[in-house]
């Protein structure tokens, strides 16, 4: 008996040779019918002899495309049409259905090696790609996935390459940034004034130009990057002074192969797997001692970030460079987005490079390399962007069409749409213009893209915030059953964290981070909360003390650290801190203590670091953000176990955390002169002892069990590292981030939960 069934399968399934790998499906089972893209995403009408059919959906997920993701298949039967042939029809654009795009692939090996191979026709092409690999998401400009809506339209393919392209049995069949010598786009390489120069071979010019000390800005994937040789000091440095403001800020690298990286870096296997995986991330690696890379590449850093090559064209160029790692960080100054543009890149970086490597593909989409870590032997992602944006999050319940617009610093956004969570790349810190404009045109292409008209808008509780200034506009904009909804910050934090690990229920929430605005107008920072995504009680809160300054007391710990001992010694500060400060610039801090001027209270970890950091006379200033307690991670000693004192206390139905006696403690081992790595490591055990004694009173209270981590503090990876086993060990249940960042790159999601979470609840 015959039968015929229509088939949709949704999930990564377009720009991925999807179609193809179901054509062939169908003609080995000798079916008949026909497949094409829709917005909504693959749809197959097969017909054929009933078994047969049953066979051919039962195969369909066993051996898909490497990059494909199948979230869903729905199953109807439908008319038998006679068909006589199986063939693949070209997409139909269907009203208000969306389908996930593929983020950006690393070079896959069968490109590679086509383009080492001298007999090939695309024998060093820069742009050489397949549907396993290439540009996806920063070329896209619209759905559904084809040539004519991503940047490549511009090019017309030659024969050779349309052959490809039309061939369902070839590795190109549909690769929309399909190219070669012949049609594609080209290399220039370009003077910092943007004349070209007269060469054949840019790419091996730019090699010799790196290795004698220049500094080249590339065009890549999602942006520019600056580029020098990471081991000559002397342009490492100059390089630093031209991006200007970020100070010591940690610099990338990227190196030919592992073999390269392992001369200067521990590298394990998860590491490893990170670093060869189709996202291609710059991961932490922990540095060499004595390595060849330059001190100046990441100063008082004990990790270096380093990826490999993922562009065809960072291939060759580190294949012609004779070196062992270029340092390849973004191309913008201090706080601004990725230049992206030719035009724009000659006029923004010629006071930063020395020639420009450019070709005529343009970026649609602005993408930083993404940042990640192996804590623990788990993934934990930093900077969510290049390779793994737009995936989306899935989640097990609906969300509606929501817009959380994120916090400030580091921020990202995020649309739903049923249960799709569509988190943006990273877009920065919006206190900068351009950012915030890029920000807006993100979230409006994001929308345009997943067909996402958005009934609820959730933000930050801070009244202040851009985010925050920019949901009311949009809000504005929107009919009048349009719902705006304030999230408290922390809530968003464990909300994020409960969300990607798909956990719906009532946690013991750790939030520890700089700042975040609070319920009572003070700003947190280090919160114990019973939560679920419906609400919090706030249960446990490191204690009260006042920033001198407000916001300058995050750019200056030591306002922190005289905040501090001012709260332990009151006027009787031991006088070598008020020598070290200068006598009138301390008094002048404590007058604003005693009369409470400008000094608005915080209960955040991140200034009781930066307070540490800064007695030690670790740092007193930053130049970006969590510098202080980033030293201060850095210098910990790995085998002192012990901590210092602390107290806690109740106050109403709160508990207090209060760390008197640690700052009294601290300075105590500084006049023993114990060594400053041990006075750290203590310090963290600290932290560690009252966070574990909180979780215990909280789950003995309640009989909860399971605990929630997040917040930017857990990055610190002598925290993080010890605190999880610990908690373990005690039988607790731990969830932590993994593709989430535990920092404010997290919060919109976290948002857009509790959002939905509450109009559900109706409140
Ligand atoms: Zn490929
Ligand atoms: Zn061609
Ligand atoms: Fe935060």
């Amino acid at each position: 008996m015959n039968k015929a069934v229509r088939i949709v399968i949704k999930g990564i399934v377009q720009g991925v040779g999807f179609r193809p790998y179901i054509f062939r499906l169908a003609n080995r089972l000798s079916l008949k019918g026909e497949v094409y893209n829709t917005s909504a995403g693959v749809v197959i009408e097969v017909e054929g002899a009933q078994n047969v059919v049953e066979d051919f959906i039962e195969k369909i997920p066993v051996f898909p495309p490497p990059l494909a993701r199948i979230d869903d298949i729905e199953i109807e039967t439908c008319q038998l049409k006679e068909r006589t042939s199986f063939k693949i029809i070209d997409s139909l654009p269907e009203e208000g259905r969306f389908v996930p795009v593929s983020p950006d692939i690393g070079i896959c090996s069968d490109c590679l090696s086509e383009m080492l191979s001298p007999v090939d026709r695309r024998y060093k092409y820069p742009f050489i790609n397949c549907t396993n690999c290439g540009p996806r998401f920063t070329i896209i400009a619209d759905i559904p996935y084809d040539r004519q809506k991503t940047t490549m339209h511009k090019f017309t393919m030659c024969s050779d390459c349309r052959a490809e392209y039309s061939d369902p049995s070839n590795r190109r069949y549909h690769a929309q940034p399909d190219a070669c010598h012949k049609c594609g786009p080209s290399i220039r390489l370009l003077k910092n004034n943007g004349a070209e120069m007269e060469t054949s071979t840019p790419i091996l010019q730019a090699a010799i130009l790196l290795q004698g000390g220049n500094i080249i800005a590339i065009k890549g994937i999602g942006g520019f990057h600056l580029a020098c040789d990471a081991t000559n000091d002397a342009v490492v440095a100059e390089l630093r002074k031209r991006k200007g403001r970020e100070g010591d800020k940690p610099f990338a690298v990227m190196s030919l192969d592992l073999d390269y990286v392992q001369q200067y870096c521990q590298v394990n296997e998860e590491e490893a797997h990170l670093l060869t995986s189709t996202a291609k991330p710059i991961v932490l690696l922990k540095k060499l001692p004595n390595c060849l890379i330059s001190a100046e590449v990441a100063p008082k850093n004990n990790y270096f970030g380093v990826m490999l090559p993922y562009t065809p064209l960072h291939y060759l160029l580190l294949a012609e460079f004779q070196g062992v790692a270029l340092v390849m960080t973004s191309g913008n100054s201090s706080e601004e987005p990725l230049t992206k543009d030719n035009q724009e890149a000659i006029e923004k970086l010629k006071g930063m490079a020395d020639y420009l490597l450019v070709h005529e593909r343009d970026i649609h989409n602005r993408c930083d390399d993404s940042v990640t870590s192996v804590i623990d032997s788990k993934e934990s992602i930093i900077r969510r962007s290049r390779g793994y944006v737009p995936l989306p999050i899935v989640l097990k319940f609906n969300l509606g069409q929501i817009l959380a617009v994120g916090a400030e610093l580091k921020n990202t956004f995020c649309l739903t749409k049923d249960n799709y969570a569509f988190l943006s790349q990273h877009m920065g810190d919006l206190k900068n213009y351009e950012t915030l404009n890029y920000y807006k045109e993100s979230i409006a292409h994001f929308k345009r893209l997943f067909r996402i008209e958005p009934e609820i808008i959730a933000h930050d509780l801070h009244p202040d915030y851009l985010s925050t200034k920019f949901a009311r506009e949009y809000s504005c904009l929107q009919p009048l059953a349009f719902s705006l909804q304030p999230i408290q910050h922390h809530h968003a934090h464990i909300a994020a964290c409960l969300a990607e690990n798909g956990i719906d229920e009532k946690v013991i929430g750790v939030a520890m981070d700089g700042t975040g605005y609070g319920t009572d107008g003070n700003v947190w920072g280090c919160e114990f909360m019973l939560t679920d995504y419906s609400g919090f009680e706030r249960v446990a809160h490191l204690k009260y003390i006042p920033m001198p300054g407000g916001d300058k007391a995050t750019e200056e710990p030591w306002r922190m650290a005289v905040s501090y001992l001012h709260s332990v010694y009151g006027e009787a500060i031991p006088s070598r801190f008020l020598k070290r400060w200068g006598d009138e610039k301390t008094s002048f801090i404590m007058k604003m203590l005693r009369q409470g001027i400008n000094s608005p209270l915080t209960s955040s970890a991140g200034r009781l670091f930066d307070a540490v950091a800064s007695i030690l006379s670790l740092r007193d200033k930053v130049n970006y953000e969590a510098q202080a307690a980033i030293e201060l991670e850095m210098i910990a000693d790995e085998d002192e176990n012990s901590g210092y004192e602390f107290e806690i206390y109740g106050e109403g139905n709160v508990l207090i955390i209060d760390p008197t006696k640690t700052i009294i403690d601290i300075v105590c081992d500084m006049d023993c002169g114990i060594h400053l790595s041990v006075i750290s490591a203590r310090f963290h055990n600290t932290v560690l002892g009252w966070t574990l004694e909180i979780c215990r009173r909280m789950r003995d209270k309640t009989g909860i069990n399971k605990v929630a981590l997040s917040g930017g503090v857990f990055q610190n990876r002598y925290l993080s590292e010890r605190l999880k086993p610990r908690l373990k060990e005690e039988g607790f249940s731990v969830i932590f981030h993994a593709k989430v960042p535990t920092n404010d790159g997290g919060i919109s999601l976290g948002q857009a939960v509790i959002a939905v979470r509450r109009k559900v609840m109706g409140s």
